[in-house]
């Protein structure tokens, strides 16, 4: 109800109809009380939620500006070959901060254009593959700096997506990175995607900290965080995996989270539609179950003192995709193993300064067990066997190498 100069708004409470005494209609009876206050309230609340998000939008734009200089900047002392080694660092920290910072402006920013529905999709015909790539590429820098292991596995066949790749991208970025972030220094994290039926299924998972049981339902929830009080110079605002459930939705999927609860790991699973031809030409196509492995770039140091040898691998390792330094004796593999940080080492055995055994000690005292050592050498007999796993090495490949044996080691390294 309200009043002529609608001012004033009314509630009816309850209202019963009343008879008279010969049946006929008399109205109605109920209670009406004034609800003006709570109204006013009500808008009062909407237009400071409205204009918290216009603030949220150009706060978000504001920030952004200065800071892509701030990225250039950083960009051109990169390219200065001779900074002094405390001013690479300062670089360095003025790079990292100012991306994260990036990152989280970007992400304030979606999340006021999508309160205000303000997000468009640029759908296109995509393959998966691509769009993995992009976000692969774009997660490494932190997957790299936290000492993780990243295993990507896909279809063998392609799979055709009607989507927004840059979007899409994101969705697995914030995923990717949310794995390496959650998940204690040295981890693994696997990126597998299968097709079911018209579906692709994409999961994210990792050997982190895992998420408690209760939390799971509200972890899409916008600012939802399972732990304010961690240290969290890598924590964002909680707004990542809202975006995410927007995105997926928008694209016509879905996506869950799992865990065993805390210290368990977490999994997300992301569902999405294929484009109708490939559900079709993958149904009518005899398919098998065998997923190819997926080769991801991996960090490779080849050493040894015979410079073609090491170059021709070095060449052939960089054309399947890896990032590969060289070395030409023993000494200088153990700095650039500490310096590079390698996934992989292959060592020859007879090499100057330090023979390879001895080589492969001392990486395994500055590495651990963080990294692949394969000893590479001409000496293939049980007693060349025994010693190079003494020292330390996992294979021990003799030369000529067998390229295919090389690549399922190496494959091995990404499932
Ligand atoms: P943010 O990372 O900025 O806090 P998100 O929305 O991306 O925001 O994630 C929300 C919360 O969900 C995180 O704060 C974290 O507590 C939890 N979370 C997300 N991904 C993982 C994961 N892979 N493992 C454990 N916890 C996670």
């Amino acid at each position: 109800l309200r009043r002529h100069d609608g001012e004033y708004r009314w509630a009816i409470d309850s209202a019963a109809p009343r008879f008279g005494a010969d049946g006929e209609f008399l109205g109605y009876i109920g209670s009406v009380f004034d609800i003006t206050e709570r109204k006013q309230m009500e808008e009062a609340l909407k237009d400071a939620d409205r204009r918290k998000d216009e603030f949220l939008a150009m706060l978000a734009h504001e920030l952004r500006n200065p800071l892509a200089p701030i990225r250039n900047a950083v960009h051109i002392l990169k390219k200065q070959e001779t900074l002094a080694t405390d001013l690479q660092w300062a670089r360095d920290v003025i790079g990292r901060q100012v991306d994260q910072m990036t990152r989280l402006v970007d992400d304030l920013l979606d999340l006021s254009r999508i309160t205000r529905g303000k997000i468009e999709l640029r759908k296109e015909r995509v393959e998966l593959r691509s769009v993995v790539n992009d976000a692969v590429e774009s997660s490494r820098p932190l997957i790299e700096e936290l000492g993780h292991r990243l295993s990507v596995e896909l279809p063998p066949q392609p799979v055709l997506l009607e989507a927004d790749p840059t979007r899409l991208a994101q969705v697995l970025l914030n995923l990717l990175n949310n794995a390496a972030k959650y998940t204690e220094r040295g981890g693994h994290i696997w990126l597998r995607a299968w097709q079911d039926n018209s579906q692709v299924v994409i999961s994210v998972k990792d050997t982190g900290i895992g998420i408690p049981t209760t939390m799971l339902p509200r972890i899409f929830e916008m600012f939802a965080q399972v732990d304010r009080s961690l240290d969290r110079s890598l924590g964002g605002l909680g707004i990542g995996l809202t975006l995410v459930q927007q995105l997926v939705a928008m694209h016509g999927g879905d996506v869950e989270a799992h865990s065993q609860g805390p210290g368990k790991g977490s999994e997300f699973i992301v569902r999405l539609p294929v484009i109708a031809e490939q559900a079709y030409a993958i149904s009518s196509s005899p398919v098998t179950n065998e997923p190819a492995p997926f080769v991801s770039r991996l960090r490779i140091l080849v050493a040894d003192d015979n410079q073609d040898s090491a170059d021709s691998l070095a060449l052939f390792l960089s054309i399947t995709g890896h990032e590969v330094h060289t070395a030409h004796d023993g000494l200088t593999a153990v700095i650039e193993a500490e310096r590079f940080q390698p996934n992989v080492i292959l060592l020859d055995i007879g090499m100057p300064k330090l023979n390879g055994y001895e080589a492969a000690r001392r990486i395994r005292e500055q590495s651990g067990n963080n990294v692949l050592l394969i000893a590479l050498t001409g000496w293939g007999q049980e007693e060349d066997r025994r010693r190079s796993k003494e020292a330390g090495f996992d294979h021990h490949l003799t030369k000529p190498v067998d390229f295919d044996a090389l690549s399922r080691l190496l494959a091995e390294q990404m499932v």
